[in-house]
């Protein structure tokens, strides 16, 4: 496998994250509010948004089966592990690596929905452009990026590459 052009740099995340940050911040003043990360790929994402906002938050996390070693969606979401907290009458703000089919956040959205939380948003580093998808409510997104397979800042080629610090795609695999 060979790592290819870098999408986002190192500085142009942290610059986008910094400016959700204070947008959230601004959005949830006075609010109670979870942050709910989806693993393992939003990790990165999620430290160091969290690190932008200012207001008190409350971390927890979910894990879902996404992608194995191949690099297309299954469609399937099976949960790995449910949240720890209850979220009921709670500030929920989910925080996504990508979204790509989008079919991960649209199973979690109505998921989570039952457990009738005060307020439910979405928080995505990236965006795939050019996928058909069902209509999903991105609140607060990071970067459109083309339909492509990319790796760094979380997100894995066979389980590697989480800990580049920019996003870039993958060149060719072999
Ligand atoms: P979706 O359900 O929107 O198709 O994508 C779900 C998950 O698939 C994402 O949270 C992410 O973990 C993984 N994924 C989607 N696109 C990519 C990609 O381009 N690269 C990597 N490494 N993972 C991806």
């Amino acid at each position: 496998m060979k790592i290819g052009k870098t999408l986002v740099s190192a500085e142009e995340i942290d610059a986008k994250l910094a400016e959700l940050g204070a947008q959230i911040s601004q959005d949830y003043e006075g609010k109670d509010l979870l942050l709910v990360g989806i693993l393992k790929g939003a990790f990165v994402v999620m430290a160091d948004l969290a690190r932008h906002i200012t207001i008190p938050v409350e971390f927890d996390f979910m894990a879902v089966s996404s992608y194995g070693s191949s690099t297309k969606s299954s469609g399937v979401v099976r949960i790995l592990k449910d949240l720890d907290n209850e979220i009921a009458d709670r500030h929920v703000l989910i925080v996504e690596d990508i979204v790509d089919t989008g079919l991960t956040l649209h199973y979690l959205l109505k998921n989570l929905r039952v457990r009738k939380p005060a307020s439910l948003k979405l928080a995505a580093l990236l965006v795939k452009d050019g996928i058909e998808r069902p209509p999903l409510d991105v609140h607060y997104e990071g970067f459109h990026i083309p339909p492509e397979f990319v790796v760094g800042y979380g997100l894995d080629y066979d389980g590697k590459y989480r800990n580049l610090p920019y996003v870039a795609v993958v060149d060719s695999v072999e």
